[in-house]
């Protein structure tokens, strides 16, 4: 990872390492040494917005950014954890485990693995945790996916427990959505857990199957460029909830399980069935979205990487006018990027803010990101930060210290 030169990185500044920070946080915390690290990443997804909760399909990437959680176990039920971002630790037991929401705050995603966990039938062990993240928060880029991923992976190997990978995710959503109380579909977890390092994850919604698709930007002369919009999350919820609304509405006019239903070959004829424009652009969006990212999947199965560039900004235009989830900010970087020679930009995310993408040699990637905050600067938006990023692993445990 190289933070481009213009703007801090997304991340906080990695002064040290951030598996050295988690380390070192335990040691002062406890008093002693964790038994294991374990990394889970950040991820962006590449294409495929608003498609999740339309049965359709995903292909998001792991960041090199990552949360990293050192831990050792306790011989009673008790979990303490501390993180980076707060002074106190978090304290709690089987009691505020058992029910769902009493751990408010940051410590509720942790608490809800542990829920997730003893709620699917495993025995999990008392735990210390110490977190520290390069991930920043709320970006949009899964911090809290990532902070679930690194502690249920470090649970589930501390008690020697047999749960395979492609379970991993829905444990993790659950502690989102049921613990947390956070509706997010199963994306986010299922990047940060089974993402490979060259390669984006090519997710069938609806019936959670994946597939490794290489995306070897490196070999290209490319990277990306993740920008984050800083633009505030503008009535994200409800507009969210509206949208789905509509996608939902729409489907049960066309007789179908889910928009993904329509083929895109299908789509002149189901758009004269509907019966106003709104709703014909909400579809429009969801139903050609599903079929850019099989034609980015087809061009990256092909090694045909530069390529996927127009299918991104064909993405972000969509996102604007036909799904109306964009912002100015993110408007601005998109059109900056292109303008100053990226291959495509698009706005990744549910939309109202978050981070914009964009697929730039990896020799210009630094002029791109210099003219987002030019760009920025002439509008008065807050200077954007910026990261250069190639595909990255998902979750690991690392390698144990001396
Ligand atoms: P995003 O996942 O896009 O970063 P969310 O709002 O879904 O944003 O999740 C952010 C929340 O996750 C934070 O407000 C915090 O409660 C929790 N979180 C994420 N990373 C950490 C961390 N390293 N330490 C403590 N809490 C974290
Ligand atoms: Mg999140």
């Amino acid at each position: 990872m190289t933070p481009a030169a213009d703007g801090p990185a997304a991340a906080a500044p990695a002064t040290t390492d951030v598996a050295d920070r988690a380390t070192a946080a335990f040691r002062s915390g406890y008093d002693e040494q964790p038994a294991g690290r374990w990394a889970a990443p950040g991820r962006v997804n590449l294409i495929g917005e608003h498609t999740d909760y339309n049965d359709g399909f995903v292909l998001p990437f792991a960041l090199p950014l990552r949360t990293v959680v050192a831990a050792s176990p306790r011989p009673d039920e008790h979990w303490t954890v501390r993180s980076e971002i707060a002074d106190q630790p978090v304290d709690f037991g089987t009691a505020e485990v058992d029910t769902p929401g009493r751990v408010t705050g940051w410590g509720g995603y942790v608490a809800g693995v542990v829920w997730a966990l003893r709620e699917a039938g495993y025995a999990v062990p008392g735990a210390r945790l110490a977190i520290a993240s390069d991930v920043p928060l709320g970006s949009g880029l899964s911090s809290s996916a990532a902070l679930e991923a690194a502690v249920l992976t470090a649970l589930v190997d501390l008690a020697g427990l047999d749960l395979p990978t492609g379970r991993r995710p829905r444990l993790a959503q659950r502690a989102e959505n049921a613990y947390v109380g956070a509706p997010t579909g199963i994306m986010d977890q299922s990047a940060v857990i089974r993402c490979r390092a060259g390669h984006a994850l090519f997710l069938d919604c609806r019936d959670e199957s994946v597939e490794h698709i290489p995306f070897d930007l490196d070999a290209a002369g490319l990277a990306i460029l993740v920008i984050d919009s800083r633009a505030p999350h503008r009535h994200a919820d409800g507009e969210y909830a509206s949208r789905r609304a509509a996608c939902e509405r729409a489907a049960a006019l066309l007789g179908v399980p889910a928009l993904r239903d329509v083929p895109a070959a299908d789509l002149d004829d189901a758009l004269g069935r509907l019966p106003d424009d709104e709703t014909r652009r909400r579809v429009r969006h969801v139903v050609t979205e599903n079929q850019r990212v099989l034609d980015t999947v087809a061009l990256l199965r092909a090694g045909r990487v530069p390529e996927i560039g127009p299918l991104l900004t064909a993405s972000h235009a969509s996102m604007r006018d036909d799904f109306e989830i964009t912002v100015p900010e993110v408007d601005t970087a998109v059109e900056a990027a292109l303008a100053a020679g990226a291959l495509g930009a698009r706005m990744t995310g549910g939309g109202f803010g978050g981070c914009v993408l964009a697929l730039v040699e990896t020799d210009h990637s630094e002029a791109v990101a210099a003219a987002v905050t030019t760009a920025y600067a002439e509008r008065g938006f807050p200077t954007p930060t910026t990261l250069t990023a190639l595909p990255a692993p998902g979750t690991t445990r690392l390698p144990w210290l001396p």
